[in-house]
């Protein structure tokens, strides 16, 4: 068994009732890390080409990171892949949570499920034992009444990740559910769930790694890199920090007048900042710079969504009915919050995707419509970002006048009316015959429906609803969107960033520095750069948002958990071999290198006014840059041979 992991993986396939457990070699583990990385690893391989993504042969992965569980700071999260039945493309999705650790803790490093059941199942992963079993009492319940179903049957110990029924009614914007919620949500993995009749996965886990010195090759190396990087976590809150919101008011017209950048200022004012209000924090000021879509993305944010609309959606207020904040597992910043409902009853605090999904994209300004629709989301388990878009496609056409007459007479669907968008979503996350089955799978083929003139106004990347940043505010994110082989995703990129402190010692390595914001030959490169560290990141089970506190000592715990040694120039390697491998599943499957982004994306024609007036985005130049970069075909997304040879590939590479 290598050092940091269990050296177990459990292949189950549910047509035939199968259960394995396989024992990969120490070498498959150096070279793909964990989570998203040894999910391309096994599933370019198990997935055969052109798999139907809902159908058996279709293979969904759940996949804790090396270090999930581990205790290291920011080690909750677990990450579920599969053939995406949105996009056809490279499927993925990241949660934090629970789930991940108590996974890892049962004693595996993945989970891997092909087939498809006859009726309802759940899976129940306990240490030495997996087994499947019914789970038609459960099939129909909303994602708390399964995860209370689950809690008293086998006991709060037990940690679930679930679909409610968006998944099994297979809504293509469906994710997967832990902790009374928190959702995996992008690429519509809640229907490969859903096609499966798997209702749940069910771990419970017994161990924590680093409490067993067996499986760490140097377990005092391990706490070390944590105790030197706690203090950052540990001093009291700045009482300035807490003015920032009040200046941020005043100083944000200013700003975005003189075009100018904000930063994500110094580690301890994020720590302070995300400590108060999570995401929350960024939804007035990314509105007033440009960077939120309004109005189904042809507004502009500080006319049309101004800051004595957007500062209801923002910090202060989003924080005011919180009931007491939570953390992921081994966090010590703790940016979640349990909030009192407007209805009653408690849940989830909105965040930035949600605010502005459920805000300035729908005109609407009412914090409670959003956390409404926040709930509708989280217990349904439907993609709040996703359930925006479409719901903003919707009113679009509407008042365009380009809906069928059977389904404009449904609802009186206009901008901003809170009612009819919280209305709309539950139509959405029933797929109620009419608009709510309309607009379940999404925005793409919502516009299919109706006339060429509609296709413009579905915001989409291959098939997913982008995110709530904007490529011509920060092109680095439209690098993610168009060319990541999962489109439409901020996370792809960490929403275009790449100048952390934490990457500085690749960049240097690599003689480059994070280009500049609109420089964009030089921003395909960099971004290529980045993107290839955040997989290789992303797949240690780390939360993202840690890399804007400090210099997480992610390299150390890698390290002093595997005794590898790996350096600078491995683990960027590693992130290279990674996002390759994404690309050349897609390749397999027929799919294109890249996803066309729509004209108001790009900003063709430009936006006329505000901080983003005049910009275009260039992307071929942007694609030019990356694909060099990665070392890729740039038509066909496959290996070039230098590529294959240096990453020591097993797969065809491009002639
Ligand atoms: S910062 Fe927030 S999302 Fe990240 S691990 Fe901590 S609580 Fe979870």
């Amino acid at each position: 068994m290598p050092n940091g992991y269990w050296g177990k993986i459990i292949f189950v396939n549910l047509s035939i009732g199968q259960i394995e457990v396989e024992q990969p070699p120490e070498e498959i583990y150096r070279r793909y890390l964990g989570g998203y990385g040894l999910g391309v690893h096994y599933l370019y391989q198990r997935i055969p080409a052109n798999a139907d993504p809902l159908g058996p042969e279709n293979v969904l992965a759940f996949l804790p990171g090396l270090l999930t569980g581990s205790g290291a700071q920011f080690s909750g999260r677990f990450m579920v892949a599969a053939r995406s039945p949105l996009t056809g493309a490279w499927g993925d999705a990241n949660c934090g949570g629970n789930f991940g650790p108590a996974l890892r803790g049962a004693g595996y490093d993945g989970l891997f499920i092909s087939g498809q059941a006859k009726k309802p199942v759940y899976l129940f992963v306990d240490g030495e034992k997996t087994e499947i079993k019914d789970a038609s009492h459960l099939w129909g319940l909303d994602i708390r009444q399964t995860e209370e179903t689950l809690h008293e049957e086998i006991g709060l110990q037990a940690k679930v990740a679930c679909i409610g029924p968006a998944g099994e009614r297979l809504s293509l914007i469906s994710g997967i559910v832990n902790d009374d919620g928190r959702l995996a949500a992008r690429c519509g993995l809640g229907a490969v769930m859903g096609s499966k009749k798997l209702k749940a996965v069910v771990a419970r886990g017994r161990s924590r790694l680093p409490t067993n010195s067996l499986s760490l090759a140097s377990p005092k190396a391990f706490k070390d890199a944590s105790t030197g990087y706690l203090p950052l976590f540990r001093r009291k809150p700045s009482t300035m920090s807490a003015r920032v919101p009040a200046f941020m008011g005043f100083l944000l017209p200013i700003i975005r007048r003189l075009r100018g950048q904000l930063s994500g200022g110094p580690a301890e004012m994020v720590v302070d900042s995300y400590k108060r209000y999570g995401t929350s924090a960024g939804t007035a000021m990314l509105v007033e710079l440009g960077d939120t879509p309004v109005r189904n993305w042809s507004g502009i944010g500080f006319r049309d969504f101004p800051l004595e609309l957007s500062e209801g959606l923002s910090d202060r207020a989003v924080v005011r009915p919180m009931v007491k904040p939570y953390a992921c597992h081994s966090c010590p910043v703790a940016c979640g919050g349990i909030v009192n409902q407007p209805d009653g009853g408690t849940s989830h605090k909105s965040e930035y995707e949600t605010l502005a999904a459920f805000g300035p994209l729908l005109m609407n300004s009412d914090l409670g419509t959003v956390m409404r629709c926040n709930h509708v989301c989280n217990m349904s388990g439907l993609d709040s970002i996703s359930a925006g878009v479409v719901v903003a496609f919707a009113l679009d056409c509407a008042e365009k006048g380009w809906l069928p007459p059977e389904l404009a007479v449904e609802l009186p669907l206009e901008w901003g009316s809170g009612e009819v968008i919280l209305e709309l979503t539950q139509r959405i996350a029933a797929r109620t015959p009419g608009l709510g089955d309309w607009l379940a799978d999404g925005v793409q083929r919502a516009a299919e429906r109706l006339g060429p003139e509609a296709q413009p106004y579905a915001i989409h990347s291959g098939g997913q609803e982008l995110a709530m940043h904007r490529g011509i505010y920060e092109p680095g994110v439209a690098v993610g969107y168009a060319l990541d082989p999962a489109p439409g995703r901020h996370t792809a990129s960490n929403s275009g960033n790449a100048n952390l402190a934490a990457f500085a010692p690749y960049f240097a390595l690599l003689g480059r520095k994070p280009a500049a914001r609109y420089d964009y030959a030089e921003k395909g490169v960099t971004q290529a750069i980045a993107m290839s560290l955040y997989r290789a990141f992303d797949s240690l089970g780390l939360c993202q948002f840690a890399l804007a506190m400090g210099q997480p000592p992610f390299l150390a715990w890698l390290n002093a958990a595997t005794g590898w040694g790996v350096d600078e120039a491995e683990f960027y390697r590693i992130g290279r071999r990674i996002q390759v491998m994404r690309h050349a599943f897609n390749a397999r499957h027929g799919l294109p290198a890249q996803f066309p982004l729509l004209g108001h994306e790009r900003g063709d024609p430009p936006q006329t006014l505000g901080p983003v007036a005049n910009r275009t985005l260039d992307m071929d130049a942007i694609a030019t840059g990356y694909f060099a970069t990665l070392g890729l075909d740039p038509l066909t997304g496959l290996p070039l041979p230098e590529t294959v040879k240096e990453l020591g590939l097993e797969i065809v590479p491009s002639p």
